[in-house]
């Protein structure tokens, strides 16, 4: 295998949410390399159903989503980093508007939000977000794609991140890449378990790597599970939005039984559903009460793939069990995402600003990725 040297400004490792829009942001003051271990949209965010929580209408306010936010982290969140990008909910929709996202007029509600604040594309808002960003960087002259290459190691000298190791599998070589920048925004590790949401690229590269260097990690132990995933053997463990919870979806046992408040926060639905398992009941997420049209028209992406497992999400209750989704912790950053190694920065899944706590609230995540990225910190500005 050849080996090749690359020199860049900026080097943003990761092409989803946190990645595609830092490099958006960064291209006004450099050339930016972004390179990603498969295809641009391999990422968690083209999986993302749900949405994207931010205050958006007149009942709703700052106050009560920060409220929402410290109650499902168990009030173990950093306040300043809450108060921070909640605070820009509203401008991330508007940034996401103009770039072509195009939100229903309807807001969805989620457990652990005391108003409806979740601003959507039907039940596929992560791939309407995915697909809108990678049409700006394409459009970007100044930001340089390297896909199916992926980051080994970081490299380091006199205490400052200079760049990365990696493998191009398109052009068949090692990469030595010199960056004034590194970013590294290589989303969650739920790959690491054995029943997870998360796609084949969450691998927690970022935080193998950045640990290998001695960056300063925060909060690992609270990985937050989704309580309603899919669960049929031979088929994958796939995500039940939160959504349909939100209209009404019954969380029930074999015997038709509830047990839960369906919208508390996630880690107690788990819990509650784990009890039930571990008593030798079977669980099912039942939304055959509701309009089966509006289903099928909300509701669709959800409905077309359940259908290809062999479940009729309008006729029968869906069976359902806890699977690792999301990293509340991670690379520990500041709010513009300084590590605690001059020259890396990191931003998504793979950062912990402090924002989830111990729970992350339904719908943060995407907020997050967009709001710590929509600006650059200073003296990055200057490089
Ligand atoms: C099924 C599902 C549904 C979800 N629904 C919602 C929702 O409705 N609302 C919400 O807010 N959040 C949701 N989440 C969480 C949210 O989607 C993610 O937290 C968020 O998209 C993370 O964005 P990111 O940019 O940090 O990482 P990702 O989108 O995961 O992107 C990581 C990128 O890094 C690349 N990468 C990884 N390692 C390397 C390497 N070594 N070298 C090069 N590239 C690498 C990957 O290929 C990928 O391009 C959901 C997650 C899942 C899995």
């Amino acid at each position: 295998m050849k080996s090749e040297s690359r020199s860049v400004k900026f080097l943003v490792i990761g092409s989803g949410a946190a990645g595609l829009n830092f490099a958006i942001t960064a291209s006004q003051y450099g050339e930016v390399l972004l390179i990603t271990k498969k295809k641009i949209s391999d990422s968690a965010t083209e999986m993302a159903q749900g949405g994207v929580a931010a205050v958006t209408s007149k009942k709703d306010s700052v106050g009560k989503h920060i409220e929402d936010t410290l109650k499902a982290g168990h009030y173990t969140n950093k306040k300043s980093a809450v108060k921070y990008i909640i605070e820009k909910g509203p401008a991330v929709i508007r940034h996401l508007a103009s770039i072509g996202v195009n939100f229903d007029k309807t807001l969805h509600r989620e457990g652990g939000h005391s108003e409806r604040r979740i601003s959507h594309v039907g039940d596929h808002t992560g791939d309407a977000i995915e697909k809108a960003l990678i049409k700006q960087v394409r459009k970007i002259k100044n930001i340089h794609i390297l896909e199916h290459t992926r980051a080994t190691k970081l490299t380091k000298k006199n205490g400052k991140i200079t760049g990365c190791h990696a493998i191009c599998e398109q052009k068949n070589c090692t990469l030595r890449i010199a960056a004034k920048a590194t970013i590294l925004a290589t989303g969650g590790i739920g790959r690491k378990f054995q029943a997870t949401t998360n796609p084949e690229v969450s691998t927690g590269d970022g935080i193998d790597m950045s640990k290998a260097v001695g960056a300063k990690l925060m909060d690992m132990k609270y990985i937050q599970f989704h309580p309603t995933a899919l669960s049929a053997p031979g088929k994958p463990t796939f995500l039940l939005t939160e959504a349909l919870r939100g209209e009404g979806a019954r969380i029930i046992d074999e015997n038709g039984a509830r047990f839960i408040d369906e919208l508390a926060p996630r880690d107690i639905v788990c819990s509650a559903i784990n009890k039930k398992r571990n008593s030798g009941h079977k669980v099912f997420l039942d939304f055959t009460h509701k309009d089966k049209a509006k289903t099928k028209a909300t509701f669709s992406h959800v409905y077309s793939t359940l259908k290809k497992y062999g479940f009729d999400l309008t006729k029968e209750p869906i069976p359902i069990e806890p699977a690792a989704h999301y990293l509340c912790g991670g690379i520990a950053t500041d709010i513009c995402g300084r590590t605690s190694l001059p020259g890396l920065y990191a931003y998504g899944e793979t950062a912990r600003t402090g924002l989830h706590g111990a729970n992350r609230l339904a719908s943060n995540s995407l907020l997050e990725a967009i709001a710590t990225t929509m600006d650059m910190p200073k003296e990055l500005r200057t490089l």
